[in-house]
């Protein structure tokens, strides 16, 4: 049984089905995919929520392959995104984003794209990190991305490159992020190249040659569609509008009660994998296993996404290369980031047509207050702000009248971030879940960390180990109503 029907249920799923047991899926919500979703706008198919997947490990590329979709995986356009820096004259003070390094951490803080970023002062204090020592800063418990990154590189590398790709990936402040959740294998690397460049560069190496990101012709919603299909084809039991209510110990291993349409229903079963949100996961395994009440996540302020679909012809010369990724403290800009889908992408591009654009605006930071405009302000302010901020950011004015089509997608919730000790209480949630029986397992990503491959990689491994222990149980559950 598999509870939450995200990409991480959709593939542990699929796991659980390729070892030959019976699979029930069961999806609060009436549709698959979780934050993988797409919608029609302005003639185009586009994704709602993930758009595009890391190619720093082959998991996403292979599942497409494996999903017959492997004809359709792309890179986005060479041209790069920008970064738009606090300052009077914004065109001025906007920047192309050095391809370099990883999270905007820079290999080498004297390479001139560097320089005209960080300005010659951040460079020099950059220029520290080779020479101070590395300290306990490789071997401490806990470190934020941007203390390493403050004490090693100074504050204009953090402020003006890391914060605003941290904002863009995580939508969190570098110094609530876990270093070694967001960029495994960099603090340990630094501790044996004596240098957080050093390490930043070998790690960037490491990676296949390349686009660090791809995407799929008609968008990254197919996964979750062929996902859908071959498990309906394969036999699972597919259900939406099958809310959860509690999981718990019964005589047949485990009892699953769920709510659907004002009905109870309590079901069977053998192995139960929690794939949810972090919140609900921790809600419905603590009366199991009380302990874990104490590891419920925060909650996390969601992302309002507003996309323009605009007829705005000086936008076909890319002002700002694939999108903009906004520092903090840009004055009289709201968003945190603008995406040029028709810039990014080629396919987008093609069908668009010259003159026709995808712009896709976000709004809403961790740390926001209420003041701020985000998740909950209304649609027509996000509408005028994302206008406004459209025009800034590209330089180019965009009013009502260019506006073909626009829609505000709301995603509350959903974008859990590593905060510092992340990786220790994943552990313990882990040790605890284990302690309560083999039986039992939780995946997402939430735990995982954010982004397809952690959510892919962790729901194949845990759904491993769940058929794994229910080949050594005796099997005693009905698996039907
Ligand atoms: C706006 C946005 C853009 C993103 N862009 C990218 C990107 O470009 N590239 C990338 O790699 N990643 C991206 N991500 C992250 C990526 O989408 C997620 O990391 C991943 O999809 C999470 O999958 P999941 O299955 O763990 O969780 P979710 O997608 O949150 O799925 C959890 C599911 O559990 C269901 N559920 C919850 N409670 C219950 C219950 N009690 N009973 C039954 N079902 C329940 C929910 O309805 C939901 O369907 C983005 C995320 C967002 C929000």
């Amino acid at each position: 049984m598999v509870i939450g029907g995200g990409m991480a249920g959709l593939v542990a799923a699929r796991t659980l089905l390729a070892q030959g047991l019976h699979v029930t899926l069961l999806e609060r919500s009436g549709r698959f995919g979780g934050t993988v979703d797409g919608r029609m706008l302005g003639g185009f198919q586009l994704d709602s929520g993930a758009e595009s997947f890391s190619t720093r490990s082959a998991t996403v590329s292979a599942l497409a392959a494996e999903l017959g979709l492997g004809d359709r995986i792309v890179s986005p356009d060479a041209t790069g995104a920008w970064v738009q820096l606090p300052g009077k004259d914004l065109q001025a003070s906007a920047q192309p984003l050095p391809n370099s390094g990883v999270l905007g951490i820079p290999a080498d803080p004297s390479a001139p794209a560097i320089t005209a970023v960080i300005g010659r002062a951040g460079a020099l204090r950059a220029a520290l990190d080779r020479v101070l020592p590395v300290g306990s800063l490789a071997t401490r418990k806990k470190v934020s991305l941007g203390e390493l990154v403050r004490t090693r590189m100074g504050e204009e590398v953090l402020t003006r490159l890391v914060a605003p790709v941290a904002g863009g990936v995580f939508s969190a402040d570098p110094d609530d992020l876990d270093v070694d959740s967001v960029a495994p294998g960099l603090r340990v690397t630094m501790g044996r190249l004596g240098s957080l460049g050093a390490a930043a560069g070998a790690l960037r190496e490491a990676a296949p040659a390349g686009a660090a990101v791809g995407g799929l012709v008609g968008g990254i919603a197919q996964l979750r569609d062929a996902l859908v299909e071959q498990l309906r084809a394969d036999g699972a039991d597919l259900r939406t509008g099958e809310q959860v209510s509690s999981v718990a110990r019964s005589a047949s291993a485990w009892t699953v009660t769920t709510e659907h349409s004002g009905l109870t229903r309590r079901i069977a079963a053998d192995g139960v994998l929690v794939a949810t949100e972090g919140r609900a996961a921790v809600d419905l395994l603590a009366p199991a296993i009380p302990t874990l009440a104490a590891e419920r996540p925060d909650p996390v302020p969601g992302v309002a996404l507003v996309t323009l679909i605009v007829d705005v012809p000086e936008l076909d010369a890319r002002p700002r290369g694939t999108g903009v990724l906004v520092a903090r403290g840009v004055e009289g800009v709201a968003a945190k980031a603008l995406t040029h889908s028709t810039a990014k992408w080629a396919w987008l591009r093609d069908q668009a047509g010259p003159g026709s654009h995808v712009l896709r605006l976000s709004f809403g930071r961790v740390g926001d207050t209420p003041a701020d405009v985000g998740l909950a302000s209304d649609d027509d302010v996000l509408y005028q702000h994302a206008l406004a901020d459209a025009s800034s950011l590209l330089g180019v004015p965009i009013g009502a009248a260019d506006v073909l089509d626009w829609d505000v997608v709301r995603w509350a919730g959903a974008l859990p971030h590593a905060s510092v000790g992340h990786r220790e209480r994943v552990a313990r949630i882990r040790a605890l879940v284990a302690e309560e029986s083999r039986t039992l397992g939780i995946t997402g990503g939430w735990l995982a960390g954010t982004g397809l491959v952690a959510v892919i990689d962790d729901a194949r491994a845990r759904a491993k180990a769940l058929a794994s222990a229910l080949a050594d149980a005796p099997l005693t559950g009905d698996p039907t109503d």
